[in-house]
């Protein structure tokens, strides 16, 4: 007998769950797209992404996914032949070095492994042993989702300071935006990317890239950049069809609105305090475990609020998520990256995506649904990681003291 129907529980570290009033506002007939309504949704929702990102500077919406805006950032910065430093954790440090590498530019990859947030003294030595200032940007990825690992950025704006070197800084928070803290101007952070399928709340289809005046007089030294992923037209439209390079993705644009106006009635701080307890609580069950269930994150201050990847043993990973989606309606992302065709070790691990819209009873559920998998599969494991996750929940909500107690 299987248990799975009803709604399922997209745990994957994106695309997330998206709330009824996105896909409610994207079930529309198509506008006339001249309406001058539509001019003011693109203008709200320029406002509102900012605010999300916490800066001041320019967005650039285009119709894209994550792989698009890593390529869009670059092209505005970089051209064929300048350095690029990257110091990587995981899969997407990588992936966004290969596009560096596809337009021409030189890649330097500092391997930080898969479960090691980027080091600023590796990035300070890289740094001052460009005496040539050769290096025209550092690319951080805020937070790694193969490896659930998040990483610092203000450090390496610190350490670029410090050092007194020009490169630009450039973070993609794709998987943090709308989850973790992430604050652009405070931490200096030039260009920022992000895509509208996880913490956004949105279909997949809209990348984002913001940029403050400092590299918008990168992009203005450019010897040329392509006419589709150029930023200017599209962050200071004169005619609506700028803001898109073309025609607007209507109803993208409709579900972000929705989404947008979630975030704005909790506010940010709102999102990310709701999102470190729900993390918090997902950790203390995975503690309560016990080996082999185990983080792939040791320290607390280096996790991810959005994704988490813990071992388990070959093959139980996939054993354990098999499991969940033929039982209980769960949805776990695979073991990105740690391993490959020749290794089976990605098999020993399964990752938790709680991006989005997600509460209490949702985070509950899953975790219930993984504690019974480990039962139902004779996986070794202490039995009440839910109760541990639960306790989260209820200190977080303010518990009542002895005294208030009937
Ligand atoms: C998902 C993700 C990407 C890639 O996004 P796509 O939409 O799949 O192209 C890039 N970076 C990070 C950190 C991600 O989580």
């Amino acid at each position: 007998m299987s248990l799975a129907n009803g709604r399922l529980h997209m745990a994957l570290p994106g695309p997330s769950i998206m709330p009824d009033s996105v896909l409610q506002a994207m079930h529309r007939p198509a506008p006339d797209i001249y309406d001058p309504a539509l001019h003011d949704l693109a203008q709200g929702l320029v406002a509102d992404l900012k605010y999300v990102a916490q800066t001041d500077g320019n967005v650039a919406i285009y119709i894209a996914n994550g792989h698009g805006v890593w390529e869009a950032a670059l092209s505005n910065c970089i051209a064929p032949g300048e350095t690029v430093l990257m110091p990587a954790t995981g899969v997407f440090g990588h992936g966004w070095a290969d596009m560096a590498t596809g337009i021409g530019a030189e890649v330097q990859v500092l391997e930080h492994g898969r479960n090691t947030p980027i080091d600023p003294e590796r990035v300070r030595a890289a740094l001052l042993a460009d005496t040539g200032r050769k290096i025209k940007a550092v690319l951080g990825v805020h937070v790694d989702t193969s490896t659930s690992v998040r990483s610092d950025i203000a450090a390496l704006r610190a350490v670029l300071d410090e050092v007194g070197h020009p490169a630009l800084l450039m973070a993609d928070c794709v998987a943090s935006l709308g989850c973790d803290t992430v604050q652009m101007d405070d931490w200096g952070v030039d260009v920022l990317i992000s895509a509208s399928q996880k913490g956004m709340m949105v279909p997949p289809g809209l990348g984002f890239v913001f940029f403050n005046d400092r590299a918008a007089q990168v992009r203005a030294a450019m010897p040329r950049v392509s006419r589709y992923w150029d930023w200017g037209p599209r962050a200071n439209p004169n005619l609506f069809y700028e803001y898109f390079g073309g025609t607007a993705p209507t109803h993208h644009l409709w579900g972000l609105r929705a989404a947008l106006d979630l975030i704005k009635a909790e506010t940010i701080e709102g999102v990310w305090s709701r999102h470190q307890t729900l993390a918090q609580a997902i950790w203390a069950a995975c503690d309560h475990w016990g080996a082999p269930v185990a983080m792939n994150v040791a320290d607390i201050v280096h996790r991810s609020h959005a994704v988490t990847s813990v071992m388990i043993g070959a093959p139980n990973g996939d054993r354990l998520r098999e499991w969940c989606t033929q039982n209980t309606g769960v949805s776990l992302g695979i073991g990105l990256g740690m391993g490959d065709d020749t290794d089976p070790s990605a098999s020993g691990y399964f990752r938790i995506g709680h991006m989005g819209h997600l509460n209490a009873h949702m985070v509950l559920g899953l975790l219930g649904s993984i504690e019974a998998g480990l039962d139902a599969l004779c996986i070794p494991h202490q039995s009440g990681g839910i109760s541990a996750a639960a306790r989260v929940i209820s200190a977080a909500s303010g518990k009542a003291k002895p005294a208030d107690r009937p």
